[in-house]
């Protein structure tokens, strides 16, 4: 989410001098460079670190290994247009052709006119292609071209057409004996290994060498990672929430860090009791996912408590804000759209939310108090489902109108269609949409919390980007399942009939 300056630490307490974001050419090109130099560097990468070779190329593992959305990317707007992306550790090049070409001259005036970038010369750039080009091996093909490309070439000649071979970053030379065609010149196998070398950060939360890394120098640690409900993530859930917790933890521990936040989940308490949740309502997580969030945070008590690092757990409330998408672009799309949006039961139960900003708020707060301890956040005003959710209606203009489905009946059909997999809703959201679920926060209060959105006003921010967001359609391709747009799957149908 959209964090503010007050949320973020100050500069010199950050342990990486430079954080990059996205290791593709752009951001790994930066980031060696950052790091051969001195600086200490962290680079995020959203996707898998794989081998260049751990599909063959184009095949339909590679799509579903590298490629962002297995290939299913679209761009809405007055036309429609389907694209491909790289999601992965090196980007688009770990997909990509190689095809190679220096930036004609023609394109250099032109950016050094519309971006009055005096250097775009041929000259002054000449030095940096023959570099780049000396690292990523720009070669011609060694010996005779495959045969499609000699008769695309022949076509070309008989229409009187210019054909002319475009070289490729790839290391030919690296053929070995037994017919190997040599190497592409990825970011993996080229950028990537040498920022590791400069003493880079790039790993998995499951990568224990490249998490002790990160780890060095470090006194505080935010240990926000993890499958999140609705990627139904089955077995994984367990890998990521528990062992990468572990991980994290032990390596926390070994480096002397002094403070862990870890960011659980409501889902640790199981099926919502009735009233507020206190520190003192039992823990009895019922699905895979809260299953896994609960043993995380067994995990991190035992790993802080025997190295007497301050341990800070966080069960956030569902968390609203610019930038949320995720499950509620469901109820934010169908209520831009007029269309009736369903409670199950009758809705009159008391449901919170929290804000991020107000979470963040919080997590400074408790940094600052240094004391190990269990905190529950959600905001301190909120009214009934039924009554929030009336009162985006009205926000937004909607004709919409908050209908109730039958409790039993409706369950039985989520989980059926879940085990289809055909909907979205996963067993955490179909098992406790009915139940009243909110936390008492005066602990947090008494320590001096004052959190400043109300479910309404939290509702409707995200409402509001939501909106936006469709305009600009910059959603469609974000990755974090929290800000993606949800595929409605089953739900279409209830969708049509509203
Ligand atoms: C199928 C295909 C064939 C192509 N063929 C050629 C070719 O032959 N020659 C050529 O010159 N170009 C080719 N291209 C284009 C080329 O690959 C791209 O221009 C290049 O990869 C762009 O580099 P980039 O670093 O800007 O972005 P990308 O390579 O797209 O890298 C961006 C990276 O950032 C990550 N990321 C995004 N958001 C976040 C986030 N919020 N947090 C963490 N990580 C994030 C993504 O997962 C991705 O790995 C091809 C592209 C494709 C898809």
């Amino acid at each position: 989410m959209n964090l503010q300056p007050e949320h973020l630490l100050a500069p010199e307490r950050l342990a990486p001098d430079i954080i990059v974001i996205g290791s593709g050419p752009g951001g790994a090109v930066t980031a060696t460079r950052c790091a051969e130099a001195g600086k200490s560097v962290l680079m995020i990468e959203e996707g898998p670190h794989l081998a260049l070779e751990s599909a063959p190329h184009f095949s339909r593992e590679e799509i579903l290994q590298k490629y962002r959305n297995a290939g299913i990317n679209i761009g809405f707007g007055a036309t429609k247009i389907a694209y491909v992306e790289g999601c992965c550790v090196g980007g688009g090049s770990e997909i990509n052709r190689g095809l190679y070409h220096r930036t004609p001259q023609a394109v250099l005036d032109r950016w050094r006119r519309d971006y009055r970038v005096d250097a775009l010369t041929l000259e002054e750039l000449t030095p940096h292609f023959d570099a780049c080009e000396a690292v990523a091996r720009v070669e011609y093909l060694p010996g005779p071209a495959p045969q499609l490309s000699t008769r695309l070439d022949e076509g070309a000649q008989r229409l009187g057409w210019s054909s002319l071979e475009v070289p490729r970053l790839f290391a030919y030379a690296a053929a070995g004996a037994g017919g190997s065609p040599g190497r592409k010149q990825s970011m993996s196998a080229t950028f990537v290994p040498r920022f590791l070398d400069a003493g880079g950060m790039l790993c998995s939360v499951l990568d224990r060498d490249g998490v002790r890394a990160a780890m060095r120098d470090v006194d505080v640690v935010h240990h926000n990672a993890a499958l999140v409900a609705q990627t139904d993530a089955g077995r994984d859930y367990w890998n990521v929430n528990v062992e990468g917790t572990r991980i994290v933890c032990e390596e926390a521990a070994r480096a002397g860090v002094r403070s862990l936040i870890h960011v659980s989940s409501t889902a640790a308490y199981g099926i919502p009791p009735s009233g507020p949740i206190t520190a003192t309502t039992p823990l009895r997580p019922v699905e895979p996912y809260g299953k896994s969030k609960r043993a995380g945070e067994e995990v991190a008590e035992a790993i802080c408590t025997a190295a007497d690092m301050t341990l800070i757990t966080i069960r956030p409330r569902a968390t609203l804000g610019g930038g949320r998408l995720g499950i509620f672009q469901i109820l934010f799309e169908w209520i831009s759209e007029n269309r009736a949006v369903y409670v199950i039961g009758s809705g009159n139960i008391k449901f919170q939310f929290v804000h991020a900003h107000d979470l963040m708020d919080f997590y400074m707060l408790a940094l600052k108090a240094g004391r190990s301890g269990t905190y529950n956040v959600g905001t301190d005003s909120f009214g009934t489902l039924r009554h929030d959710l009336e009162a985006l209606i009205r926000y937004a203009g909607s004709t919409s109108k908050v209908r109730s489905l039958p409790t039993a009946a409706t369950i039985n059909t989520l989980r059926a269609l879940h085990w289809l997999r055909v909907s979205p809703l996963v067993p955490w959201h179909y098992l406790t949409y009915h139940k009243e679920c909110y936390f008492d926060v005066e602990p947090l209060l008494a320590m001096g919390w004052r959190p400043k959105y109300s479910n309404e006003a939290m509702l409707q921010e995200s409402y509001d980007w939501y909106r936006q967001s469709a305009k600009l359609a910059s959603a469609v391709t974000a990755k974090s399942p929290h800000r993606a747009p949800l595929k409605q799957g089953a739900l279409w149908l209830l969708k049509m009939i509203s």
